[in-house]
């Protein structure tokens, strides 16, 4: 079973990616760790996120790693464990600018379509475009979203948490830039796949929401079953 878990910035996706991976006993695939990835590999190497020729050799060139459960996960670049440097608002807006080359997301969609299509069990991705680029034809599609206060407030209140929160003045702006970066980019926009069940998490708590996709994805196992049957 493949599970597609897209949306903007902060809706929630990841968190309920994790708690439905764990539930379902599924692989977890956080694809914006990888464009993080990329997004510190060209950092790193001095290059300019910018520069499309660069960038895509960078990328085409780096050994990006999602290892381990929903719950420890561990991502590697060449090597090197960088789960706690990709998580700053300085390589979320790296990632959101390099997100827009056509050559970085040609490599990492092969990349998660490999890694998706080899777990046994199958797997949950979240991302951008997974129901609409990655995985077009999933068992499951959710959209994920939010008011983008509610948004910039829940990420503000996460960074806080972990002690690196900057204003909620300047995640609200970093939420709105890379929302448009989002939107606007001409491959692969974030868009809603037309068979997405649409969740708007605003007003509702992580139960309600997880709640929600349980049953969805209850319902498409029914349907399978009764399917089979006929
Ligand atoms: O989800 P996360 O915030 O970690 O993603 C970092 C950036 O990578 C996003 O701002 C988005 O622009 C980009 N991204 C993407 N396609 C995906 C996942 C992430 O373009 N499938």
């Amino acid at each position: 079973m493949i599970i597609a878990i897209d949306g903007p910035s902060g809706a929630g996706k990841s968190t309920l990616g994790k708690m439905l991976a764990k539930k379902l006993d599924l692989l977890y695939l956080d694809t914006g760790a990888m464009y993080r990835a990329v997004g510190l590999a060209v950092i790193n190497a001095g290059a300019e996120l910018e520069n499309e020729t660069e960038v895509g050799k960078i990328a085409s060139q780096a050994s990006i790693e999602l290892i381990g459960e929903p719950d420890a996960l561990f991502v590697k670049l060449n090597g090197e464990d960088v789960s706690q440097k990709i998580r700053t608002n300085e390589i979320g807006q790296a990632a959101s600018i390099v997100s827009t080359i056509s050559e970085v997301r040609k490599i990492l969609v092969e990349k998660q379509r490999i890694l998706g299509n080899l777990s046994k069990k199958g797997a949950i991705l979240d991302g951008r475009d997974i129901g609409t680029v990655v995985f077009p034809k999933a068992d499951v599609k959710f959209f994920l979203t939010a008011k983008p206060e509610a948004r910039a407030r829940r990420r503000f209140e996460e960074d806080s948490e972990k002690g690196r929160a900057v204003s909620y003045e300047t995640t609200f702006e970093e939420i709105r830039k890379r929302d448009e970066r989002d939107v606007s980019r001409e491959d692969s926009p974030l868009h809603i796949a037309e068979d997405a069940i649409v969740i708007d998490t605003s007003e509702l708590d992580l139960g309600e929401v997880f709640e929600k996709m349980m049953s969805a994805v209850a319902k498409f196992e029914r349907e399978k079953t009764s399917a089979g049957f006929r």
